[in-house]
């Protein structure tokens, strides 16, 4: 029940929904006794029970029975004045106005049910996007993507239709119980109290089953993350997979995520299933003894109870069932749902590693230089870099050169904070990176990452991004310097194109030219260059180099340099493997002094 609580708290936007459907689900009840308390009259008619002499009710009975005397002895009346036909038209008349005027009631209240619902859930949804989109790197490589991807699609949805679906069930059946209960109590107190015995029995067998669902819910949704990353996975590879003829060992794999996912699943399903015949057994049997205590006591001679409001008695008792048996579908939900809850939770509470400081320092302008002294960082236990000190002057271009695994790019995650520091300490002007206000220092860094990150846009989208208000003529000469323009040009509808997803409208040449021009656009002093590796043709090649050479100018700039021809006017090479560095020096220096460098350059030289 505390999960329930949990998400119930996102309900305090729509306390006027609530309200309204608190007021006019008790409003639905109290027509809904009105509408079976017309059974009474009915049965009268029917029968003609006391038509042929009409008794006005006695004084010295109970408000109850005083008013069910008065109301026969009305009916007995109408019956023996205009005919028992007339009467029944009457009644049947009047039901048909009660009946509208309690479902129109009843739509009212579902209307303010449907605002909390998609309001609450839409409420999680953008909570734990926004939360997602701040986690640091490090969260995603530890968690499964499409384990992320079903907690917010799989789980929310359930959390949607389990959680905040019985929402309704959980105002409107206590409220409708409640009701009939005390409706009961007044027309038979001994019979009521009978009734209630079975109740404690009922939910002990509800609560039973239902704990265990929440712990079979739980694994069912982790294997549905895995089954989620399996389709991520392929459909990422689909190419390789078809390449190397993975076909089978991946229908493998899918098949034991898949026959995992099947059993648990079945499990849930057979517990979650017995709740609605064994509620409904229960229910039956109450019923059935009711009717034959209650037969009995008619039948009997000192009759306290005439067969039309025994019969009347029995319909309202049998209108408990429904919302009972909601309120325990309801908690079966809850139960299931509750185990979704704690995987949202899990990523809600996810701590936000790179978060801004609490006293952060503005920085609007880079002056003069970034230093690591002795940084040192690891991936969870893993040491990648090791006691690495650097300075980076404004306006040099430093390049940073070494074996494949050798922490290059682990270091220039590190300079935009991507991740915080094992130890030492990043500096920018002499104020220490984690200090500095996280906005103001990605707004100084522009990055250029090996694989071209485009996303399903137009291309004026993808080049302006991040920008609060896109200016077309930046725009335009952005996407000119990045030699972009030309092919923008032949595009249909140019800025307006949409690159489809990941970009793939685009050619390899394209997409990195693009997301060059990106970094032009937007123009930060400070630039992080991951040099793509994969190789283009001649003339692409060139045009993309001569983007990134204009985009470097003016600039500071740390590259991570995978051509080492590309490099050799760097002011600074620093040579990188296994996390420290070997070699510092101009392409000269390092030539002269016969280390790594040479090395590297000569093997790329054979390439
Ligand atoms: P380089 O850029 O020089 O090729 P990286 O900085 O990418 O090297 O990697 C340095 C080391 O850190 C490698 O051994 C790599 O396996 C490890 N590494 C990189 N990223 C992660 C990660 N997200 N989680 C764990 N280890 C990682």
């Amino acid at each position: 029940m505390k999960k329930f609580w949990e998400i119930f708290a996102y309900t305090r936007n729509y306390r006027i929904n609530l309200l309204g459907s608190a007021v006019f689900s008790i409003l639905n009840a109290v027509l809904s006794l009105f509408t079976f308390g017309a059974l009474i009259p009915l049965l009268r008619v029917i029968f003609q029970t006391g038509a042929e002499n009409p008794q006005p009710p006695a004084d010295d009975l109970g408000f109850f029975d005083y008013y069910y005397q008065w109301f026969c002895y009305q009916m007995d009346v109408m019956v023996s004045d205009g005919g028992a036909v007339r009467a029944l038209a009457y009644i049947c008349l009047a039901t048909v106005v009660l009946a509208l005027i309690k479902n129109l009631v009843f739509y009212v209240s579902l209307r303010n049910i449907a605002v909390i619902r998609t309001g609450v859930a839409r409420d999680l949804r953008k909570r734990v996007y926004e939360h997602i989109t701040k986690l640091s790197l490090g969260y995603f490589s530890n968690e499964r993507k499409g384990d992320i991807i079903s907690r917010m699609t799989n789980d929310l949805m359930e959390v949607e239709f389990s959680v905040i679906g019985t929402i309704e069930v959980m105002f409107k059946a206590p409220i409708m119980i409640v009701f009939y209960l005390a409706t009961l109590f007044i027309m038979s107190w001994e019979l009521t109290l009978f009734a209630l015995i079975f109740l404690p029995i009922s939910g002990f067998l509800i609560s039973r089953i239902a704990k265990s669902l929440k712990h079979a819910a739980k694994h069912g949704k982790d294997k549905l993350g895995e089954l989620i990353s399996v389709i991520e996975e392929t459909l990422g590879g689909i190419r390789v997979i078809k390449a190397f003829n993975g076909e089978k060992a991946f229908n493998q794999k899918f098949d034991d995520h898949n026959e995992s996912y099947f059993r648990l699943m079945n499990k849930l399903y057979k517990r979650e299933y017995l709740s609605s015949p064994m509620s409904e057994f229960v229910s039956l049997v109450v019923i059935c003894i009711l009717l034959y205590i209650g037969g009995s006591i008619v039948l009997g001679d000192q009759s306290t109870m005439d067969g039309s409001l025994f019969i009347t008695y029995l319909v309202i008792f049998s209108q408990i069932i429904p919302p009972a048996r909601a309120l325990s579908d309801a908690i079966f939900k809850i139960n299931k749902g509750a185990a979704s809850v704690d995987r949202i939770n899990e990523i809600l509470h996810a701590p936000i590693d790179v978060a801004n400081h609490p006293d952060a320092v503005r920085k609007p302008d880079f002056e003069q230089a970034i230093e690591l002294h002795n940084v040192g960082f690891a991936y969870e236990d893993k040491q990648v870099i090791k006691d690495v000190s650097l300075t980076i002057r404004k306006g040099e271009t430093v390049a940073l050169v070494g074996p494949s695994g050798g922490g290059k790019s682990t270091l220039a995650n590190l300079v935009a904070r991507f991740y915080n520091v094992s130890s030492g300490e990043v500096t920018i002007d002499g104020v220490p990176i984690a200090r500095v206000d996280l906005h103001d220092l990605r707004s100084l860094m522009g990055i250029v990452t090996q694989e071209s990150i485009l996303f399903n846009d137009s291309v004026g989208s993808n080049i302006t991004l991040g920008s609060d208000a896109p200016k077309a003529d930046e725009m335009m000469r952005a996407a000119q310097v990045a030699n972009a323009w030309e092919f923008i040009d032949q595009l249909d509808g140019k800025f307006e194109f949409n690159i489809g997803d990941s970009g793939n409208k685009l050619s390899g040449g394209q997409k990195q030219r693009l997301s060059i021009a990106r970094a032009v656009y937007k123009n930060p002093p400070i630039l992080i260059l991951d040099e793509a590796t994969s190789a283009l043709d001649t003339h692409s090649e060139k045009l993309v180099q001569q983007a990134i050479n204009n985009l470097m100018e003016n600039r500071t700039s740390l590259v991570i340099a995978h051509r080492l021809s590309t490099i050799q006017n760097a002011d600074r090479i620093v040579v990188i493997d296994q996390g420290q560095i070997l070699e510092t020096g101009t392409h000269q220096e390092l030539m002269s002094a016969g280390g790594m460098y040479k090395r590297l350059v000569e093997m790329q030289e054979f390439d």
